[in-house]
């Protein structure tokens, strides 16, 4: 037997991220509301920055950021010495369990939490640690239960994903102030933008030297395909993620368009509003066909179905109708289908289709 080259112990455990789905077998007008993106597309301004930079294809991109950094400090109201841009904001949760975590560590993460948070614990060789929920909200109680002396983090994201639902500040500071100081929190903010008067989690990092706050580009700002994220944090942390970073992880091309799109104010203004309005219209719509929906603070609504059968036959009478949504029976809500808030056609063309699907039209 020849012996062939062998991945780490733990390495097979990971589960591959599973994306959105963006295509039907023989569907040419699908409808992608899978993948939480922008049905605004982007700012136009983006569009002059990314040809600008063309030209300068031949040359590195600046290792520091400090444009797009001082834009985002602009923009946010954060110290630019503070944040650390990423590949989006996944790069960033990755040098945050890489720095925090290793053999043998906890990482507390919730029942229904992000899908890469347990995949980012297991590429660090840490134990993911996953605790209840109270009606698909965290349940500050529960995390504190778990915390033993191997946490090393604590992830949750607000608005949450793939459930939409927020905690509230004062029980963040509780969830902060219980946890041992040597216990980093993870404020995963990929959705504050949608959130009216939100700060995304800022106000507890400037409070809590323990807090790191992560943000994306790839949700309001619709440049899920630039992929460019963020994080903010104390300069001790930011030092320390900054030493795993790759010296050019972003392009000139991606931080030239993030820079247009953070300071393209009335852009994301306009996406808040319309999201807000079709959202709440959606979540009305499900309601009244007696479909489970819980307020919803992000880009997309949770719908609940009686039981995983129905949520499988009304994903099928979807994908019939060349319209994709997200299964989240791997998040542990089997009877949910999570679906993207997309502009007034969308929401008209997917409620429609789940009202003929239920009999009620
Ligand atoms: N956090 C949460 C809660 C998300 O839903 C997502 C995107 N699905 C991300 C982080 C990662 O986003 P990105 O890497 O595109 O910035």
């Amino acid at each position: 037997m020849t012996k062939s080259p062998q991945p780490q112990p733990g390495i097979m455990d990971i589960a591959l991220y599973v994306s959105g789905e963006s295509t039907v077998a023989g569907k040419s007008d699908v409808l992608k509301l899978s993948s939480n993106e922008n049905p605004y597309g982007f700012s136009d301004s983006v569009r002059d920055a990314f040809v600008r930079t063309v030209g300068e294809l031949h040359r590195y991109p600046t290792t520091d950021h400090g444009p797009l950094r001082r834009a985002i400090g602009e923009m946010h109201d954060v110290d630019p010495d503070r944040v650390i841009c990423g590949v989006g904001s996944d790069e960033v949760l990755q040098f945050i369990t890489t720095a925090y975590a290793g053999v043998g560590d906890e990482i507390i993460t919730t029942e229904h939490g992000f899908s890469m948070y347990p995949i980012l614990a297991k590429q660090a060789g840490a134990v993911p640690v996953t605790v209840a929920e109270k009606d698909r909200v965290v349940d500050v109680d529960a995390i504190l239960a778990a915390v033993t002396d191997k946490t090393r983090i604590v992830f949750i994201a607000n608005p949450a994903n793939p459930t939409g639902t927020m905690v509230e500040n004062g029980e963040l500071i509780r969830l902060i102030e219980n946890l041992p100081s040597d216990v980093l929190f993870v404020h995963d903010g990929a959705y504050t933008e949608y959130v009216d008067e939100f700060d995304g989690g800022k106000s507890l990092v400037d409070q809590y030297p323990n807090v790191i706050m992560t943000r994306t580009f790839s949700k309001i700002y619709g440049l899920g395909g630039l992929r460019i994220g963020w994080g903010y944090a104390s300069r001790d942390i930011i030092d320390v993620l900054n030493r795993l970073r790759q010296p050019f992880n972003l392009s000139q091309t991606q931080m030239a368009a993030a820079e247009a799109a953070v300071r393209d104010r009335a852009f994301v203004e306009k996406c808040r509003t319309e999201n807000a309005k079709w959202r709440d219209w959606m979540t009305n719509a499900l309601r009244q066909m007696g479909i489970g929906c819980d307020d919803s603070y992000a880009n997309f609504v949770l719908a609940r179905f009686a039981d995983a059968d129905e949520a499988a036959a009304m994903d099928a009478a979807l994908k019939a109708d060349g319209i994709i949504v997200r299964r989240v029976a791997g998040y542990g809500i089997a009877e949910g289908l999570r679906i993207t808030v997309g502009d007034e056609s969308a929401c008209r063309r997917v409620i429609h289709t789940i009202a003929t699907q239920k009999g009620v039209r």
